[in-house]
């Protein structure tokens, strides 16, 4: 634990160092047809790439980002971008990275996340998101243990202050179990990109199953420090008025179709 007290923080002057990836596996972008936010991948890509990010995964809700248009920008920008999404499965959310919008649709269930890493095996990582939040699909300490072999990685939310922090029981629960842990910034705006991620071991043009092997592995240094109450108490006046607003005027503007 570092002199501050925080357990999650390393000095962001070790980066960039030699054989460490700057990751974050869980993003939201406006091609998201469930959600309503303002900046679009190509957006993400280029902001991505002033921050010297190596490694990225947009995870729409309960859809894969594939445009083929968004996959050559990130090339062209040196930036592994890795087909993902954030799914809701009886209720929970998962982030499941590397597979196909064929693959998703036909995740409905948690369990059906048994035959689906049995037959993709070590190129497929899964990821418990924000598990022990009250909002949203949280799976809860309970389905989390009941599941644990289905998860590779548990992560490591933004959304904490010194006071308010929900990711303390699950740094418990993944020592407990000897899983990695992953900082992201589950950014659904751009201004919540860049200050939580995490740091991989692994070669500058490692395949998306060689970033998994290192994560699986441990090779991992979640970098992330608590918001401050102006931040946080900015995130919620986003989540709870902004948000809802902007996906109400969407709703009244757009033509219903039958
Ligand atoms: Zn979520
Ligand atoms: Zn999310």
């Amino acid at each position: 634990m570092s002199a501050s007290g925080n357990p999650l923080s390393i000095p962001d002057n070790t980066f960039p160092s030699p054989g460490w990836l700057k990751v974050d596996f869980h993003l939201h972008t406006s091609e998201d047809p469930l959600d309503c936010l303002d900046h679009s991948a190509l957006e993400l890509l280029q902001r991505a790439h002033a921050l010297g990010f190596h490694a990225l995964a947009i995870t729409l809700h309960d859809h894969v980002l594939s445009d083929p248009a968004v996959f050559a920008a990130a090339r062209k920008l040196g930036i592994l971008l890795i087909p993902a999404a954030e799914l809701r499965l009886d209720g929970a959310d998962v982030v499941v990275l590397n597979l196909s919008a064929e693959e998703a649709s036909k995740l409905k269930h948690l369990r059906d996340l048994e035959a689906f890493r049995q037959r993709r095996g070590r190129s497929v990582l899964v990821i418990a998101p924000h598990p022990f939040f009250v909002m949203g699909g949280s799976i809860g300490k309970k389905r989390l243990i009941e599941y644990i072999d289905l998860f590779d990685a548990i992560e490591i939310s933004h959304f904490y202050t010194h006071c308010f922090n929900r990711n303390r029981p699950a740094i418990q629960l993944a020592k407990r179990f000897q899983k990695p842990l992953l900082a992201t910034s589950d950014a659904h705006r751009m201004e919540g990109f860049g200050d939580h991620y995490t740091l991989v071991q692994a070669p500058a043009d490692a395949p998306p199953e060689v970033i998994f092997d290192a994560i699986r592995a441990g090779y991992v240094r979640p970098v992330s420090a608590p918001l401050t109450i102006a931040q946080f108490a900015r995130n919620l006046w986003w989540i709870f008025v902004e948000h809802e607003m902007n996906k109400r005027r969407r709703r009244l503007t757009q033509p219903t179709s039958f």
